[in-house]
């Protein structure tokens, strides 16, 4: 479409066009009660209709069944960082950290502030370029839960296996959700900021194993306590409307895709052409470690930093918008959530070979 760029921004980033074409065409008089989804009250049927309806497309989506919840909060991914351990790190326990990224080190020091956390793997000493083994775990057998960052948006780095742990396992997957076919069952709790893979900022994601909302402390304050969000449909208060209305395009669309089989396959092959560029010789150094690599965002450097901001703007000059990599890592970042289509990858990798044979 006219003047649209391929946007490689890490979050908010690319929505599929299809949804934003429905969102507009609905934007004035959504099907026929002459308002805007934006002006509707979230008690309407209308708006029922949707936050059921998504929650039972997530789990349709991921496999999911009725022995969890899926809630809409607010607050982004960072809210979840203190309201998982208000809720279940409780006195005389203690939660494990795997800290393979900034956002991983944040939700752990949010959680020291509450109660008592330990770091059972870091990859801090590798500058967070790859993924620690299931061997390199130091697990406490009675932890309240293990948490993890599946995919590490600023690294470029995600996780390839499922620990084994005896605790509840808990994810931020606020940057490869859906993007793949996984055993999304291992996990007690996910959660993930919509803004990368699911629709637009706004709406926090959290699913959540039905079991962990038996002995939630009644005394938390209900807007931290997730059995409000289960018990009222996450609609206790004024939900983020607009944003679960397009979540809700989103799964739509992801589903017309077929589902995160053929999204996976898609998602390889698009994180494969760049990687392959990056491989072809030592013009441009990936950051993260081979087995390690993110299918989400590619990071790497050039072989200066001037090069890398003529990198930046030469893309920018032919629609390839938001590659400058996140300032404490430096480089290039290319995020490529399930919305960037092949056809952006296949002109990023051609342009990243035109660039490099002008500028060695
Ligand atoms: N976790 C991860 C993996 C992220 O990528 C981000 C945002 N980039 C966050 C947490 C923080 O999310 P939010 O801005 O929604 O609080």
């Amino acid at each position: 479409m006219e003047n649209r760029v391929y946007n490689f921004n890490p979050g908010p980033a690319t929505l599929p066009l299809t949804v934003l074409q429905q969102a507009q065409a609905e934007l004035l008089n959504y099907k026929g009660t002459g308002m805007s989804i934006l002006e509707m009250s979230h008690r309407a049927k209308e708006f029922d209709e949707i936050v059921l309806g998504t929650e039972a497309l997530f789990k349709e989506l991921t496999g999911l069944g009725d022995d969890y919840r899926v809630l809409f909060c607010q607050g982004g991914a960072s809210q979840q960082f203190a309201m998982l351990p208000l809720n279940f790190l409780t006195q005389g326990k203690s939660a494990d950290y795997l800290i393979t990224g900034s956002f991983a080190d944040k939700a752990f020091k949010e959680a020291k502030k509450i109660g008592s956390a330990q770091i059972a793997a870091t990859t801090a000493d590798d500058k967070h370029n790859r993924i620690p083994t299931q061997e390199e775990l130091t697990l406490q057998r009675e932890a309240a839960y293990v948490h993890l960052t599946t995919n590490n948006t600023i690294y470029g780095t995600e996780w390839h296996y499922i620990p084994q742990t005896d605790a509840p396992l808990v994810a931020d997957m606020s940057s490869d959700i859906l993007s793949r076919p996984w055993e999304y069952q291992k996990f007690a709790l996910i959660y993930a900021g919509a803004q990368k893979n699911l629709g637009p900022a706004g709406v926090t994601v959290v699913l959540i194993r039905q079991d962990m909302l038996s002995d939630i402390n009644a005394a938390l304050p209900t807007m931290f306590n997730y059995d409000t969000f289960a018990s009222k449909n996450s609609m206790y208060n004024t939900p983020p409307t607009f944003s679960i209305y397009l979540l809700q395009l989103v799964l739509k669309w992801v589903q017309a895709q077929g589902g995160l089989t053929v999204l996976g396959q898609q998602n390889k092959e698009k994180a494969a052409l760049l990687y392959e560029a990056l491989d072809e010789d030592d013009f441009y150094r990936g950051h993260a470690q081979v087995e390690s690599r993110s299918l989400m965002n590619v990071t790497f450097r050039l072989p200066n930093e001037e090069l890398e901001k003529a990198f930046v703007a030469a893309a920018a000059e032919i629609g390839l918008a938001g590659l400058k990599g996140h300032r404490s890592v430096g480089g290039i970042r290319a995020s490529i959530y399930n919305a960037m289509s092949p056809q952006g990858c296949e002109t990023l990798a051609s342009f990243m070979h035109d660039f490099k044979k002008r500028n060695r």
